[in-house]
């Protein structure tokens, strides 16, 4: 993949942000595609982006994967996929009244969220969604309980939120969310509604939180951070703008052919983190541009480790069940 070229020979340091790039629930939901395209018989059909991130989905396009929109573009009894971000219900149901063969590459830490729209909708809740009213997560979540979520991603809509029996409002949050921003935001809902409940912390999962504390730190010590990730991507997003709220410059790239030569003049130390569809390699290339015309020091800043797996889909695990099978019985035996 060819770099822009003019970079400027004054880089001392490259430092690599840890954790970054995948994490659990992407890593999982790109293995289901992958071992669905190898068990399942016949073409595999995944609604929408499978992780946000356009290499990720051209490299199992490539494997065979057929990206749709919407389940009407998926012929009746074929094998569909739904995406790491959620579904709502009503998608559930569509599948099924197509006579579709579904697995779910929801991620669990998602599905947490939907179980927990289900249960505050059931006990008369109204529910205070924070989060990004356009993105699949929050649509999918929203589908729980429409005429009982309300959408909200700012202090200012906090501070507006009216009409509400204050005894008997709930929030939530998407997984993919500022730390700080949320923070604020649940402070003022705590304020105007004191008997709010909640999940014990907030919904904004693991590999958010980490990836957001791993930016923090690399940005305090860095002239410029880049972030890999898509412009559709949620975490990859707030990581830009956690880095540029502690005042370094910070850019989000979809990989390194987004880098402008501008940007290095002057800079010493450049930090490099990816949000969480992001694959290690595009972190690879931009490292091998930064190092082509000097000999930076690389650097890793490690916060926290992971060790976060999920378990696949029992529905992909109920198809490979009979080819496990057959591979067993045409062993020879020892
Ligand atoms: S970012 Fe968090 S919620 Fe989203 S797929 Fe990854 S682990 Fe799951």
């Amino acid at each position: 993949m060819s770099a822009p070229s003019g970079l400027r020979p004054a880089l001392d340091e490259i430092v690599l942000a840890g954790p970054r790039g995948f994490c659990a629930g992407v890593e999982r939901a790109i293995e289901v595609v992958e071992r669905a395209l190898d068990v399942v018989g016949g073409p595999i059909y995944v609604r929408r982006e499978i992780v946000h991130n356009r290499h990720v989905v051209e490299a199992l396009r490539e494997k065979g994967a057929i990206f749709v929109e919407e389940l009407d573009e998926v012929p009746a009894g074929a094998t569909v996929i739904f995406s790491a971000h959620g579904i709502s219900p009503a998608v559930r149901d569509d599948a099924r009244a197509r006579g579709l063969r579904v697995i779910d590459a929801t991620c669990p830490l998602v599905t947490k969220v939907h179980v927990e729209a289900q249960r505050y909708a059931r006990e008369g809740y109204t529910i205070v969604l924070v989060g990004h009213e356009d993105h699949d997560e929050v649509i999918g979540t929203t589908g729980e309980a429409p005429e009982r979520i309300m959408v909200i991603e700012s202090v200012e809509e906090a501070e507006r939120l009216e009409g509400e029996n204050p005894e008997k409002v709930a929030y939530l949050t998407q997984t993919t969310l500022s730390v700080d921003d949320t923070r604020a935001i649940i402070e003022v809902l705590r304020r105007r509604f004191p008997a709010i409940v909640g999940p014990s912390k907030d919904d904004i999962c693991y590999a958010t939180q980490n990836r957001q504390a791993a930016v923090k730190k690399l940005a305090a010590g860095v002239d410029l951070v880049l972030v890999l990730g898509a412009a559709n991507s949620s975490n990859a997003n707030r990581l830009r703008e956690v880095a540029a709220a502690l005042g370094t410059r910070a850019h989000l790239i979809n990989d390194v052919r987004d880098i402008k030569s501008e940007w290095l003049e002057g800079v010493a130390r450049v930090g490099v983190t990816a949000g969480a569809s992001t694959p290690e390699f595009l972190v690879r290339e931009v490292v091998a541009y930064l190092s082509s015309h000097t000999s930076p020091a690389v650097r890793e800043l490690n916060v926290v480790e992971e060790d976060v797996r999920f378990g696949l889909p029992h529905e992909l695990l109920e198809i490979a069940r009979p080819s496990v099978r057959r591979l067993a019985a045409s062993s020879p035996s020892s």
